[in-house]
């Protein structure tokens, strides 16, 4: 029985696999095209894929009727289509929680670097420009008494949540459903009035997708701040750059659309974007524990047991 991993992983999680007599083939490089994909997932039993491999119908009747078990490498599974899976029998799993803290950490070191300017700063002294310490030079925003609006108030966007109180920000937030938590529940028009600093932690799904259009981007306070730490599709990439070209002090983006951003993106132009390679999770110990995640997903579908974390 074969398993495809469509690449390296941190830790030694799949050794697990292989101790159980089953066949595991990783994928050496830095992506999978397509073309490889299609052909590397025929008779596979369980596939580990990454956010970037596109897990639609044909990748699934490639594998052919074998194929059990997609153990999302990733919480969001909006690159896997869920109703195909569903239709033909495929458990679909992924790794919530063990990255909530390290997503919501980068969101806050995006949000610092952002209000701060910590990017400019920093060429500021490596270009040889530092010629002074001067009153005007480089002023950012003040975080405290801000107001932080979070988008999707689920796992990370609380976890953020906490971490921007301990800064001093007003917390409000707008998900479908209100949660027992101390800050405002608000509708999204509301929060986008309210907010100095809106944060985006909702999946993307048909309803989320360009949530943040033109309209509501403009909506946002003059001088606000945009985060995106969830996925690239809540965002209208076009709109946003006209928005940061005068109407918002900046953005912070692990995630954009499209992803990987190209090189000579005018995104890349805008001092007052900073965009990182999606690394929300990108911390060695809550790599290697997705990965453990991963695992036991797989092999709990492949032994015939409820998976710890089902989607499908
Ligand atoms: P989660 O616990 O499921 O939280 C998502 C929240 O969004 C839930 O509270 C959800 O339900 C809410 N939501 C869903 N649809 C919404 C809508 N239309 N409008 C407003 N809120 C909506 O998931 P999580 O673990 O926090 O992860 C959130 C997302 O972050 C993932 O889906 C993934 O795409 C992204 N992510 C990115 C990275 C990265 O590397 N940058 C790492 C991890 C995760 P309610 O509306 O009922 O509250």
């Amino acid at each position: 029985m074969r398993v495809l991993v469509t690449r390296t992983l941190p830790g030694n999680a799949l050794d697990r696999l292989r101790e159980r007599g089953l066949e595991v083939e990783v994928h050496q490089g830095l992506f999978l095209p397509r073309e490889e994909l299609l052909r590397k997932v025929q008779g596979v039993v369980g596939l580990i894929p990454t956010v970037e491999d596109r897990v639609d119908a044909e990748v699934m009747d490639r594998a052919g009727p074998g194929l059990r078990v997609i153990a999302c490498y990733s919480v969001g599974v909006d690159h896997v289509d869920l109703e195909a899976a569903k239709a033909r029998g495929i458990r679909v799993t992924h790794t919530p929680g063990v990255l909530t803290e390290a997503t919501a950490d980068l969101t806050l070191a995006l949000l610092l670097a952002v209000a701060r300017r910590l990017v400019e700063g920093v060429e500021h002294a490596r270009e040889g420009r530092w010629q002074a310490w001067h009153p005007e030079l480089l002023l950012g925003l003040d975080l405290g008494g801000l107001t932080l609006g979070i988008v999707g108030m689920g796992r990370i966007g609380q976890a953020v949540a906490q971490r921007a109180q301990a800064f001093g920000m007003r917390v409000v937030y707008h998900s479908r459903t209100p949660k027992p938590l101390p800050y405002p529940h608000l509708a999204l028009e509301a929060l986008l009035a309210q907010a100095d600093v809106v944060s985006l932690h909702a999946p993307l799904t048909p309803e989320t997708h360009r949530l943040m259009n033109r309209e509501r981007l403009f909506a946002m306070k003059p001088g606000g701040i945009l985060l995106n730490t969830a996925r690239g599709g809540l965002v209208d990439t076009e709109a946003l750059v006209e928005a940061l070209e005068g109407h918002l002090f900046g953005a912070g983006l692990d995630v954009t659309d499209p992803e990987p951003l190209p090189p000579g993106h005018p995104l890349y132009a805008l001092k007052n974007a900073v965009i990182t390679p999606h690394l929300g999770s990108a911390g060695r110990r809550t790599r290697e524990r997705m990965a453990a995640m991963a695992v036991d997903n797989l092999l709990a579908v492949l032994e015939g047991q409820e998976p710890p974390n089902p989607v499908v």
